[in-house]
């Protein structure tokens, strides 16, 4: 049986659960195995109800402890849900939360863990996965010697799943927290960024880079430019060092691993550990003012220019004609 966990923001099943489902959906075609998916929410009966219009089989944990979600009670629930629906895969995406549950889970059940993949198939009983290594340069096979698996799958590593003809059931799963799980008590929550699409689900993301020369034109331009296109915004890590702009949006080895249909680089050198962060982007076009900057190497467009006339030029193309 497979089992997939799909993660929601705000309300809205986030796109890593249509990308696990129509991943789940090709495994479970090729294996004969069972579909199922599992929601973890305080409330969620309607992200169950949207869920189960593209898969038979959904389970529902709605538990108040699960807002906000805390790596102890995502374990707990997820190891049990395994557990009791007999899984033999679990899916789960490759966000923070997800690498910060997977590998718990995969302890509880003793199972194995395949982290972070960009493919998974079976090879007869067996699981196989792909996942970037050295900095995306090479792919490394990962075969799970022990069952059940738990896989982490990246972002954008799967095409979303088409509507299914089909209305699941709903099925309430109750789950036996412990103290343990709730050691941590969160006291407040605050939107780092508020009303911007989130950087890993964004079709379009536009990030700057110390090219920029500073916050106010960080903000002025790559923010600009982001929300005339509706587009996730981005950072060097450069830019984050020198507070221009908050963590969560550095891109790179230490940062966030996007993959969106288009990827604008301003003022961005690309430095192989910012590479490995976007390099697996759709389209890829740079501004930059040194024709030699490394970031060409990747690009499929380059624009060799200053981002301060190269950037208000794009703004107003896209306004188009008074
Ligand atoms: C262990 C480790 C982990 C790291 N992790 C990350 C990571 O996760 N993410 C990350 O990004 N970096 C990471 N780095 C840092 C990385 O090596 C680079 O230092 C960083 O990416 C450089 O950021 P930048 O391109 O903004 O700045 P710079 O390298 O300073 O490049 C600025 C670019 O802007 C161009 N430019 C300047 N002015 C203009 C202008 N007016 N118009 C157009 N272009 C202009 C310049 O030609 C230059 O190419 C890591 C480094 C290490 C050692």
């Amino acid at each position: 049986m497979i089992l997939i966990v799909v993660e929601h923001d705000q309300g809205a099943l986030r796109k890593s659960a249509f990308e696990l489902v129509g991943l789940g959906r090709s495994l479970a075609i090729a294996s004969g195995a069972r579909l199922a998916a599992l929601v973890l929410s305080a409330a969620g009966d309607d992200l169950a109800s949207e869920l189960a219009r593209y898969l038979d089989e959904v389970h529902l944990v709605r538990d108040a402890r699960l807002d906000p979600p805390r790596a102890e009670t995502v374990t707990r629930a997820v190891a049990h849900a395994a557990q009791t629906l007999g899984a033999d895969v679990v899916l789960l995406p490759a966000s923070r939360a997800g690498l910060a549950y997977g590998p718990r889970v995969a302890l509880r059940l003793c199972g194995s863990l395949l982290e972070d993949v960009t493919s998974v198939t079976f090879e007869g009983d067996t699981v196989v996965a792909t996942r970037p290594a050295y900095l995306a340069r090479v792919s490394a096979t990962v075969v799970a010697k022990a069952k059940p698996v738990v896989v982490s799958v990246k972002p954008g590593a799967a095409p979303i799943a088409a509507l299914a003809d089909t209305s699941g059931r709903v099925h309430p799963l109750a789950v036996p927290f412990a103290a343990e799980d709730l050691r941590l008590e969160p006291s407040a929550r605050q939107a780092v960024v508020k009303g911007r699409v989130a950087l890993e689900e964004a079709d379009v993301v536009v990030c700057g880079g110390r090219g920029l020369g500073s916050a106010e034109a960080f903000e002025r331009q790559v923010v600009g430019l982001a929300d005339r296109l509706g587009a996730g915004v981005g950072a060097t890590r450069a830019v984050v060092d020198a507070g221009w702009r908050p963590y969560v949006e550095q891109i790179g080895q230490t940062g966030k691993t996007v993959t969106p249909k288009l990827f604008l680089a301003l003022g961005v050198s690309g430095a192989v550990q910012h590479l490995s962060g976007m390099n697996r982007s759709g389209v890829i076009v740079a501004v930059n003012k040194d024709a030699d900057a490394p970031i060409f190497r990747v690009t499929d467009y380059g624009i060799v220019g200053d981002v301060h006339e190269v950037v208000p030029a794009l703004a107003a193309a896209l306004e188009g004609p008074d």
